[in-house]
């Protein structure tokens, strides 16, 4: 159909998303990638991008698309796109967020547990055939423990109501206190860490939260602390993490995100006090269909002049 809005795809997307995407538009997969001079022919047209959460939206890309009136994010985070830019021209941004609340928390709390009981390396006790030759290592218990969030946003108070059945206390920091929240808050991530055994870091990537974690409140978390990172990369200063885990600053961490990925530093994963994962914090068949659904809905309904089912906070 000629009269169907062109969209430029900005990440390689799932097919149950490319399916609804091509019904409704003429699809330009990643032709900024991967064809310039196709690009530069078809940028006039583009009235819509559609990228995953870690897609890259930036004020150039935005610059080259004068017709671009909507940034559809499958994904809740979306620092990679520049949304002081999409918005002084007027673009909206919207993004997905509390349809994967239930799988990054399941997550989070499966890293808790998987680098505290050591479950990679009971795996691989069994499987490499060390178990007749004698037990492992006594592990580190969770269930009481004291966990931080640093975060307590949709995603982090969903890890809280989890932690809650482990008979946890809970303990978090974000821009503001929660009075209605039943847990303590500290003013700062270095406030949290030193009261922590779990410090968990849930909050947007960004220029806001670069560094957040670093080497004062590893030193905080101190050397029976474990560090999970279901966040993003940009939020821990990783040089300062491999540092403290090379030197016993701290017992251990769960990362999910990494500074630049999906290039992981050789060093972390040199290290047996570390357990790793390829950002899969919403990577079920559920929740990437729930994602899609919704990235496909607020789309939909800019083009049908309905309100949006979820413009980021910026552009509501
Ligand atoms: P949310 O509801 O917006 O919550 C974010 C929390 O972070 C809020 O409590 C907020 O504080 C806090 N925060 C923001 N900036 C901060 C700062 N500078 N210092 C301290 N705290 C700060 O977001 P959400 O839906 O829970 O998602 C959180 C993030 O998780 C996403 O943005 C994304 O980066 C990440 N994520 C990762 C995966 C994965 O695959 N690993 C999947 C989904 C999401 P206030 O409450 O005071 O505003």
């Amino acid at each position: 159909m000629a009269d169907k809005p062109d969209l430029l795809t900005v990440a390689r997307l799932a097919p149950f998303l490319m399916q609804p995407l091509q019904a409704a538009f003429t699809v330009h997969d990643r032709l900024h990638e991967e064809d310039a001079a196709a690009f530069k022919r078809i940028a006039p047209r583009i009235r819509a991008i559609c990228g995953s959460g870690e897609s890259k939206v930036s004020a150039e890309l935005i610059a080259k698309l004068p017709a671009l009136e909507i940034v559809s994010i499958m994904g809740v985070g979306y620092d990679g796109v520049d949304v002081a830019a999409a918005k002084a021209r007027g673009v909206l941004v919207t993004h997905t967020p509390d349809v994967l609340n239930d799988d990054v928390a399941d997550l989070a709390l499966a890293l808790m547990l998987s680098i505290a009981r050591r479950i990679p390396q009971a795996d691989q006790h069994v499987r490499q055939g060390r178990w007749p030759a004698g037990p492992m290592p006594l592990a580190r218990k969770m269930s009481g423990a004291r966990l931080g969030l640093v975060g307590m946003g949709r995603i982090g108070q969903a890890i809280a109501q989890r932690a809650l059945a482990f008979g946890m206390s809970i303990a978090y920091t974000a821009r503001s206190a929660k009075p209605a929240l039943p847990y303590a808050f500290h003013a700062t991530p270095r406030e949290l860490a030193a009261v922590s055994d779990f410090l968990v870091v849930i909050t947007p990537g960004g220029a806001a939260t670069r560094k957040l974690i670093d080497t004062g409140v590893l030193r905080a978390l101190g050397s029976q602390g474990y560090l999970i990172n279901v966040a993003r990369g940009s939020v821990v200063d990783e040089a300062a993490l491999i540092e403290a885990l090379q030197n016993s600053g701290i017992a251990g961490a769960a990362l999910d995100v990494f500074e630049n990925e999906p290039l992981v530093p050789e060093a972390l994963r040199a290290l047996d006090n570390v357990v790793l994962a390829p950002h899969i914090g919403s990577a079920t068949t559920q929740t990437r269909h729930a994602m899609a659904a919704r990235a496909f809905a607020n789309l939909e309904a800019h083009f049908a002049g309905h309100p949006l089912p979820s413009a980021v906070p910026e552009c509501r």
